[in-house]
């Protein structure tokens, strides 16, 4: 072969992989932007005692586009990694409330969005004493801050910014593609401590952070698509006596899934799933799906997860977990 063919044999392939590379991005592009829903990923589903498996609380809602996050528990940027998102791609991060368990990830969220590119200001909505703990994560990393902006090629100084807001009941997001509302629960002593609906796209999903059975959290989901409740276990796994919980056991979110009627129950933040889904199916006939770590959930005409369907499912439950 002459080195004239030889170079026309590179050039044809170095076309062709361009042109492969192309139609991927193309591909990716469309998927992203002809979603008619919401796409929920559960990034951690855990408690504050460490497990491998199940790591701290953090759901990533996506809509039209937005990628909100839902507290920001441990190990919440390998977690959206493991996922695709770049901790650099969030629009949004909303507490419940400020139990260590659902905000341990904050610093790394927001300092290494920074080190990857964020160029803005990280907006945080939670309850009071979320402007605070800003505050004072700036005072804990200043090191670190002064730095990387001290350095020949400084990061953006906007971008390790937090702006902080602290919420009430109400609406509290609305991007013109996705609406986020906030409601009180009941957490025991932990005041106050919120949980979270959001509607896009015509369909909603609700979040119902650190709560016991909660009437304001049943007025909220009411018409949720998917509904996704805490529940620390079955009851007769949980050896505190009910007056001293301060949280749902499994047979409390099955209440409340029994009342709202979702399309889809969503069980996460649970110490143990011995009995747990036993005791949801005590007071609900309806689908539901324990969380793991990493399960998408998209909810549109239909709520799917795992290849399943909500709509595949009997009265008598999800046949597809037996
Ligand atoms: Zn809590």
């Amino acid at each position: 072969m002459t080195g004239v063919s030889m170079r026309c044999v590179l050039n044809r392939r170095f076309h062709l992989i361009v042109l492969v590379l192309s139609l991927r991005m193309l591909d990716n592009i469309s998927a992203a932007t002809n979603s008619d829903g919401i796409k929920v990923t559960l990034l951690g589903t855990g408690t504050p005692f460490p497990n491998a498996e199940r790591f701290g609380s953090a759901i990533l809602v996506e809509g039209a586009g937005t990628k909100l996050l839902f507290d920001c528990g441990r190990g919440v940027v390998i977690r959206l990694t493991q996922a695709g998102v770049s901790p650099k791609e969030i629009d949004a991060l909303f507490l419940t409330h400020l139990h260590s368990d659902h905000v341990v990830g904050i610093p790394d969220l927001w300092l290494s969005g920074w080190l990857l590119g964020r160029s803005k200001p990280l907006p945080i909505w939670g309850p009071q004493g979320t402007s605070s703990m800003a505050k004072h994560l700036a005072q804990a990393f200043g090191f670190d801050i002064h730095i990387r902006q001290a350095a020949p090629d400084p990061l953006p100084a906007e971008g390790v910014e937090i702006d902080a807001k602290e919420i009430e009941q109400g609406e509290i997001f609305n991007d013109g593609l996705a609406r986020v509302s906030a409601f009180l629960v009941d957490h025991g002593a932990v005041k106050p401590a919120f949980g979270y609906r959001i509607d896009s796209a015509n369909h909603s999903v609700v979040i119902s952070g650190d709560t016991k059975f909660c009437q304001t959290l049943v007025d909220f989901a009411r018409g949720a698509d998917c509904l996704i409740h805490a529940a620390w276990s079955a009851s007769w796994k949980n050896p505190a006596p009910p007056s001293m919980r301060s949280i749902a056991s499994a047979e409390d979110a099955g209440r409340v899934f029994a009342i709202v009627k979702p399309k889809l129950g969503v069980i996460y933040h649970y110490k143990t799933e011995e009995g747990l889904s036993d005791a949801v199916r005590k007071e609900y006939n309806g689908p539901f799906v324990i969380a793991k770590d990493l399960m998408v959930i998209n909810v549109g005409k239909t709520v799917t997860w795992d290849g399943k369907s909500a709509a595949d499912t009997t009265p008598d439950g999800d046949k597809s977990r037996r």
